[in-house]
């Protein structure tokens, strides 16, 4: 029996660029766009396990046309970001996260996996070696996309027999330059984001294809995203690529709540989300707030609405940590999530996106900053 090796930060081979790219104008830059100089890639085959991790100068990839992602959507990745704090160090949010979700993706598609630590330690030193891209300026960051892809060359329909890991990174700017901006939603019932014992809780490229056509539609009708909406009941679930929030006063007792749907394998099992909670558990329960994951419908946010209760909505993800909503368009009618015409945010999700940026550029020290 020939042992598959486990992947091993030791091994790492570190090929440097002797062309550096010209840094972009931190104002200038688009999100996704540029990349850095370099790129973290590790092979993997079903006979000897995972090869030694290698940097090397960001370049193409050279794949046959029969290569299994091509035709059976043999994709992963994960969204994650390294932020620069006061003293020029390069800080992870929460990598073990990630790692880990990475993981429960990969096996759902019968890629690898692979050991966290060992995959949070190689990231780390690819961020470290790409600081220089990272503007030190709050807002700013550089974007991770750890990928994983199976790269058997068979148009056999079977697990992938080799597979690569990549990670590519992205200096970002601030997502809302000029300050928040309210979004409006189209809740979306003519499709399906994600249902019961499908794979919505994972984050496979095959789950982002086909939302495209969907939110073209709401755009075309002056809607930014779609609300995700499941069942007769129309449970909430997501918005666009990021979980949704909402603060509703109870009708009965008044007690104000923050509520996301549940992970019942219909939800991305969000990082900024479990923070979100996690920090709201701490600080918000103390106030008189109820923090709460459980289902609720559309109809019960418009009743809330209807009935001045609800006091705001976002969304929250990597990319923007939070998105305040101003209105969801929904049965012909515009719910209104509280907002005053002249306001972008409510006051609670302007709370929250500095809770988390004080501990991503580490002005607050915390369990959750991972220094590179
Ligand atoms: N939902 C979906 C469908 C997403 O693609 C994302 C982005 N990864 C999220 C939620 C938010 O997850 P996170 O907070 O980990 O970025």
């Amino acid at each position: 029996d020939i042992k598959q090796q486990p992947l091993d930060a030791s091994k790492l081979v570190v090929e440097k660029t002797h062309h550096q790219k010209a840094l972009k104008k931190p104002e200038e830059l688009i999100f996704g766009r540029n990349f850095t100089d370099h790129m973290l890639t590790i092979e993997w085959n079903a006979e000897t396990g995972w090869l030694a991790p290698k940097i090397t100068p960001y370049q193409n990839l050279s794949l046959d046309p029969a290569t299994c992602v091509f035709h059976y959507a043999f994709e992963c990745f994960e969204g994650m970001k390294a932020y620069k704090d006061a003293k020029g160090q390069v800080r992870l949010f929460r990598p073990d996260k990630n790692m880990a979700r990475f993981n429960k993706s990969a096996a759902r598609i019968a890629l690898p996996t692979f050991d966290s630590d060992a995959l949070t330690q190689l990231i780390s030193t690819f961020t470290k070696l790409e600081s220089r891209f990272i503007p030190d300026a709050r807002g700013y960051s550089l974007y991770l996309r750890p990928t994983m892809i199976g790269t058997q060359k068979t148009l056999g329909v079977g697990p992938p027999g080799s597979a690569l890991l990549y990670v590519i990174a992205s200096p970002v700017g601030p997502y809302y330059p000029t300050g928040f901006k309210a979004v409006s939603l189209e809740a979306t019932d003519y499709a399906v984001r994600a249902w019961p014992g499908g794979v919505g809780d994972k984050k496979l490229g095959a789950n982002y294809a086909p939302c495209i056509v969907p939110q073209r539609e709401a755009m075309s009708r002056g809607f930014q995203q779609n609300l995700w909406l499941f069942g007769e009941e129309e449970y909430v679930t997501e918005v666009g690529t990021m979980n949704f929030f909402v603060a509703i006063k109870n009708k009965k007792t008044g007690q104000k709540e923050l509520i996301t749907a549940p992970l019942d394998g219909t939800i991305l099992e969000g990082v900024t989300r479990d923070s979100i909670l996690t920090l709201a558990r701490e600080r918000l329960v103390p106030e008189g707030w109820k923090v709460e994951e459980r289902k609720f419908t559309m109809k019960e946010m418009d009743e809330a609405a209807s009935e001045g209760r609800l006091i705001e909505a976002f969304g929250a993800g990597t990319a923007a940590i939070v998105s305040p909503v101003r209105a969801i368009s929904w049965r012909g009618k515009l719910v209104n999530c509280g907002l005053k015409e002249h306001e972008e945010s409510g006051e609670l999700t302007m709370r929250v996106k500095n809770w988390m940026e004080g501990i991503q550029y580490g002005d607050e020290e915390h369990e959750w900053s991972y220094v590179c």
